[in-house]
């Protein structure tokens, strides 16, 4: 990795004995020029980063104000994820090297169990690692505002056509014109419908990750409810019922999650088999999540699709199925992981399928956090989104 200018890495360590040690192991083996500014609390780490601009943080995660991954999580809570930060551990037995990955950190290393050209590895890597993070993200937000702006610009002309393709069928009827010119201007009508849906889903899309996720203690139940009854024309048309167990609650967005049941219940009525749909959510509760089902008595999805389908515009459908644009589940998919759950389905062709999804319990006692404050959910923030 080319650096123009000396490296600033600022090592956030207590012990003196460790500082003086990584320092000197530093300068023996990591030949690109650098600086190493010292902090021995992560008090003074704070007051450092918002004097200046660090290349790389390492950070001990034992301190004097706290110990273990809580000094990682109070760093980011702290810092947001503007920060590469490779970890520092006393023990390495403890999977807390992994935590701390999964947590944001870009690597960790055990105190007593690296050198010199370990040190100046992990953090020529490491600064890499993060160049690629960083221009990956670039990379994903500029496809983002690019899918936003042909949506939202594609959204009033797509509309205008839709209201002129109506008005010239009432004239059309009005003066009695013949089968084939009505039939031509509904099918106009049916495209700009699709074109419409396709539009509002693309926004939809884009906008997901923009916003933080608001978490609170969710009535799941009471959302279903709330989600069938926003689908009650659809239910109606095709004389669906929908079965709603008693559901934990869970830990989630709202606004995000009502979606995600809305699609899921949407799809079990709209890929219907040769019965009429029935759809149950029902859910459990694990340790420490919940996992909610959607069943449905559908047509089934062939197992190699399994995957595929939660990419976005992915349909299994022809020409038969004019409706949806194979954003549903991809949307579906990106909320859930949002939430750190996993999502999937399971199905066989002509019986039904079950989609199931986890998603973290409320925690003990505590009926709202502020996803703000939590470095997880505020770096892979998502908006509502609405149907
Ligand atoms: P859309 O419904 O807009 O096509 P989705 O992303 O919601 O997009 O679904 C992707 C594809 O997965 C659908 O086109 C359909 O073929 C298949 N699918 C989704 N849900 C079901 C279901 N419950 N039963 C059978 N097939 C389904």
């Amino acid at each position: 990795m080319e650096f123009p200018r000396p490296i600033r890495i600022l090592l956030v360590e207590d012990s003196r004995d460790q500082a003086v040690f990584f320092q000197a192991a530093l300068g023996k083996a990591f030949k690109h020029a650098h600086r190493i500014d010292l902090a021995e609390s992560l008090g003074q780490c704070f007051e450092l980063l918002a004097d200046s601009r660090y290349d790389l943080v390492v950070l001990d995660l034992g301190l004097p104000e706290s110990q273990g991954l809580e000094t990682l999580n109070t760093f980011f809570r702290v810092m947001g994820p503007s920060n590469p930060v490779i970890v520092l551990t006393a023990n390495s037995s403890e999977g807390i090297g992994e935590s701390s990955i999964r947590s944001g950190a870009i690597d960790f290393l055990t105190k007593g169990e690296f050198g010199a050209d370990q040190l100046a590895r992990a953090v020529r890597y490491g600064l890499e690692r993060w160049r690629q993070r960083m221009a990956l993200d670039e990379a994903q937000r500029n496809l983002k505002s690019f899918a936003h702006v042909a949506a939202h610009d594609l959204k009033s002309p797509v509309n205008s056509i839709g209201v002129y393709a109506h008005l010239l069928k009432q004239k059309a009827l009005s003066r009695e014109a013949d089968s084939e010119e009505l039939e031509f201007l509904g099918l106009i009508e049916n495209f700009t419908d699709q074109a419409e849906k396709l539009v509002d889903s693309l926004l939809h899309f884009s906008v997901l990750g923009e916003k933080a996720v608001n978490l609170t203690a969710v009535d799941v139940e009471r959302l279903t409810r709330q989600a069938v009854s926003n689908l009650t024309a659809r239910v109606e048309e095709d004389g669906a019922t929908v079965e709603i167990e008693n559901l934990p609650k869970v830990q989630a967005d709202e606004g995000l999650l009502i979606h995600v049941l809305q699609n899921l219940i949407s799809n079990g009525i709209k890929y219907h088999g040769d019965a009429r749909p029935h759809i149950k959510v029902s859910g459990r509760q694990l340790a420490g999540e919940v996992e909610i089902s959607v069943t449905d008595n559908g047509r089934g999805i062939d197992p190699k699709y399994f995957n595929r389908i939660f990419e976005p515009f992915k349909r299994l459908t022809g020409r038969e199925d004019p409706e949806g644009v194979g954003l549903g589940l991809a949307i579906c998919n990106r909320v859930i992981e949002a939430h750190h759950g996993r999502i999937w389905v399971e199905s066989e062709i002509g019986v039904g399928s079950v989609f199931k999804f986890t998603l973290p319990s409320p925690p003990d006692g505590s009926e709202t956090i502020d996803a703000e404050s939590d470095p997880v959910f505020s770096h892979e923030a998502k908006t509502a989104v609405n149907n």
